[in-house]
C-alpha cells in the first residue's frame, strides 16, 4: 500500500530529527501536490499503526494539499491553477502548461518543550 510506505519513511525521517535534538516529536508537517494521490486518513492510520511503541507514538500528522501549479505560455507567469478558472491571473491567458506536482516534503517537525 502507498500509505504505509510513506509512513514509513516519514517515520525514519522524523525518528532521525528526534535523535538529532534529542527530543520527543509532538507533530509533523507535512506537504504534497494535489494530484499526489494520498489519503490523509489512511497516511495518518499508517502512521499510528507503525509508530506504536517508538519514539514517533502520538505524533500528530498535518498534510497540507499544495494547489496544481501552472505556467504560462503567454508572458511566463507561474501561478496556482484553479480549477474552477484555469487561466493565467497576469495576462488573462488560457495557454499554459502544468508543471509538475510538488513532491512530498516533510516541512517541520514540532517538539516537546522542556
Ligand atoms: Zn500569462
Amino acid at each position: 500500500m502507498h500509505e504505509a510506505m510513506i509512513a514509513q519513511s516519514l517515520l525514519s525521517a522524523i525518528t532521525e530529527e528526534a535523535a538529532k535534538h534529542n527530543a520527543k516529536p509532538v507533530s509533523a508537517k507535512i506537504s504534497c501536490g494535489k494530484l499526489y494521490a494520498i489519503n490523509d486518513e489512511s497516511l495518518c492510520f499508517a502512521f499510528e499503526a507503525i509508530a506504536k511503541g517508538t519514539l514517533c507514538e502520538g505524533v500528530r500528522l498535518e498534510i497540507e494539499h499544495k494547489p496544481i501549479q501552472g505556467q504560462c505560455k503567454n508572458c511566463n507567469q507561474t501561478f496556482d491553477v484553479e480549477l474552477s478558472n484555469p487561466r493565467c491571473p497576469k495576462c488573462g491567458s488560457e495557454d499554459f502548461q502544468l508543471l509538475p506536482d510538488a513532491p512530498l516534503v516533510l516541512e517541520e517537525i514540532e517538539f516537546q518543550s522542556e
